[in-house]
């Protein structure tokens, strides 16, 4: 059976124990007091505490030999330069050395819990000593450091993170020795254990929102390269691969997830991927840019860049880390500078897709800026400057494959906009060589219109010739038999025309010959009657539908016509002189079983008559004169 304490006791033992407390919490104020006054560099982890950064609360040393133990640092006698902060804004960056660094931090622990952890934020140092020392006797000695394997830290995480070791009431110092390649950079940051949780998953927030955004951005593009077979997106996959690779490296996340042994790849993958990042971004630059053709002297700038780069990366697996670090990082620099420079030159020369690619450098530049000034201690390290290249990248990553996607387009449009113009000019050219074979058709046309008219026409008189006259008699004839409509024939030939000649001269028998046909022509009133100069001083003439009366009628008017001209007599020598013409004509509906030169005939022996009648008559044959 258990007896319950009397109530009396259970009071004195409460009393004994918040004494007991009192007493205690006292007497370490007084020793803290004490210390604090002569002591600056001390520390008071009291109850409820997050987080500190301790640089304000260090004193450092540079051990530029690398040769001093702890012990050399825990005589009392020793005189060693150690050294404090002047600012509270100035934290242990030091910038590239080859020293060793100690820090010395005074721990007083006044919390309730040891829960607490010291970190540092900088993934990349090669080799770190933790001593924690309590009244001169050390306690406790951890190695880490990225030229270990992952698996010796004490707590598993990107950043190296080391438990306190000072349990309540306790005063301990801890001696944290640094000797690095990279950049001396040593934030020490105390933390209670639910700072730490809060602070890394805010980190692997921000990091994991980078990652999945890069990742993002290169299988998209990638996916791009792979259908449209443009060779840039392919530059700008490995570009950003490389960034992706270089950041993630810096941030320990390589190491930790992808080659956690692999304690020599770890650092040159550092300069190998930033010099990846060189090479690639030239390669990207000068393609997108079109420097080869448009910037031949900034190209030749890029191929030396590619040639550093490569022979960079190289050199990284034989030469020492803090050699090919910083070579590289001013490599990248220089590369940062002139692809921005380049980005402008061609924005100027009135290249459009170069405005976004500006853009996006811009950002870059300033985040590779940052980040170089941050490494070499003039910038101080805080959130903005520890993530300046990410944001920068993350902009520019963005910014780039828009540019990408805007180049496209322009080239899209100028093929579209040049294969419109060649349209265009092949339907300007189709069009001049329709126009001009119209052209050259209807002259041909004309010509030929012409050269039928000058061959079916008389040269002297303009009147038909016989050639057209005998096509005409033979259509006519056939038309005539097929509808039962009468055509006329008629023959006229100039009498004594021989004796005109030799009396005027020939020159005035021509003029006479000319006077006749239009003399002819003009008493012809239908445009389908037809007259021809059938030979010499003999004109033929062919009427269709006209019945014999008229026909007859209309010789008459001729013959009476042709007496009335009066010719000109140039030498006014001799009387004027007579003209007169016979005629024989037939008018006929003629049947299948005759011919057109018998109708002619006809009309010719009509003609005959008339001149053995004594000359100036007409004479019409009858349908039974053909034959
Ligand atoms: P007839 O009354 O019997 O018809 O007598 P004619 O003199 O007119 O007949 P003939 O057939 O003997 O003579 C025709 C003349 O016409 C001969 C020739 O000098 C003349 N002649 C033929 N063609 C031309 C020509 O183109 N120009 C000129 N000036 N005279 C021509
Ligand atoms: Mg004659
Ligand atoms: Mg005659």
């Amino acid at each position: 059976m258990i007896s319950r304490p009397k109530k009396g006791l259970v009071y004195s033992e409460m009393l004994r124990r918040t004494l007991q407390k009192i007493i205690i919490s006292l007497v370490l104020l007084i020793n803290v007091t004490a210390h604090a006054q002569d002591d600056i560099h001390s520390f008071v982890i009291s109850d409820g505490f997050t987080s500190q950064a301790l640089s304000s609360f260090n004193r450092y040393l540079e051990d530029a030999e690398g040769k001093l133990t702890l012990e050399e640092l825990l005589d009392p006698q020793a005189k060693l330069a150690w050294q404090t902060h002047q600012s509270d804004t100035e934290n242990n960056n030091f910038g590239y050395t080859s020293s060793v660094y100690w820090f010395h931090t005074k721990l007083i622990n006044q919390s309730q819990t040891n829960d607490y952890v010291l970190e540092i934020a900088y993934p990349v140092i090669d080799h770190l000593d933790f001593y924690w020392v309590i009244d001169g006797e050390v306690l406790s000695h951890h190695t880490m450091g990225d030229k270990y394997p992952f698996d010796q830290r004490l707590i598993e995480h990107r950043n190296f993170l080391v438990p306190i070791e000072v349990s309540f009431g306790e005063r301990a110092n801890l001696y944290i020795r640094v000797k690095t390649t990279s950049s001396m950079q040593v934030p020490l940051i105390l933390r209670s254990e639910p700072s730490v949780l809060y602070s890394t998953e805010t980190q692997v927030m921000g990091l994991s929102m980078y990652y999945g955004m890069i990742i993002v951005m290169v299988l998209y593009n990638l996916f791009v390269f792979v259908s449209v077979r443009e060779i840039n997106y392919f530059y700008y996959v490995c570009y950003v691969m490389c960034m992706l690779l270089f950041l993630a490296s810096l941030n320990g996340v390589t190491f930790q997830y992808l080659w956690p042994n692999s304690i020599w790849w770890n650092d040159q993958s550092i300069v190998v991927m930033l010099s990846g990042v060189v090479v690639f971004a030239s390669l990207f630059t000068r393609h997108f840019l079109d420097l080869p053709s448009c910037r031949p002297k900034l190209n030749v700038l890029f191929w030396l860049l590619m040639g550093l780069g490569v022979s960079a990366a190289v050199a990284s697996l034989i030469l020492p880390y803090h050699l090919m670090i910083k070579t590289t990082i001013s490599i990248s620099l220089i590369a940062i500078a002139l692809t921005f420079l380049s980005g402008i030159l061609r924005f100027r020369d009135g290249y459009t897709p170069a405005k976004y690619y500006v853009y996006a450098w811009s950002f870059m530049l300033m985040g590779g800026v940052v980040l170089a000034l941050n490494k070499a201690a003039i910038l101080p390290r805080n959130l903005f400057t520890e993530n300046a290249v990410q944001i920068g990248s993350a902009i520019e990553v963005i910014l780039l494959s828009l540019a990408l996607a805007d180049r496209l387009n322009a080239e899209k449009t100028e093929r579209y906009e040049a294969q419109m113009q060649a349209l265009e000019i092949q339907k300007r050219a189709t069009e001049t060589l329709e126009r001009r074979v119209h052209e050259r058709t209807a002259e041909l046309e004309k010509a030929n219109l012409k050269l039928q008219e000058l061959s079916t026409t008389d040269g002297l008189t303009g009147v038909r010739n016989r050639r057209f006259f005998d096509e005409c008699l033979e259509y006519e004839f056939f038309r005539s038999v097929r509808e039962q409509q009468p055509m006329t024939v008629m023959l006229i030939d100039v009498d004594h025309f021989k004796a005109f000649n030799d009396l005027y001269g020939h020159l005035v028998g021509d003029d006479c010959l000319i006077e006749v046909a239009q003399t002819v022509q003009a008493q012809l009133k239908r445009e389908v009657d037809i007259v021809a100069r059938y030979g010499g001083e003999e004109f033929s003439i062919l009427l269709s539908n006209t019945s014999p009366e008229s026909a007859r009628a209309l010789a008459e008017q001729m013959r009476l016509a042709i007496r009335a001209i009066r010719i000109e007599d140039t030498n006014k020598q001799k009387d004027k002189p007579d003209i007169t013409a016979s005629f024989g004509l037939i008018t006929i509906k003629p049947l299948e079983s005759d011919s057109p030169q018998f109708i002619l005939a006809a009309a010719d022996r009509a003609l005959y008559r008339s001149k053995d009648r004594g000359r100036d008559m007409v004479t019409v044959a009858t349908p039974n004169d053909v034959n």
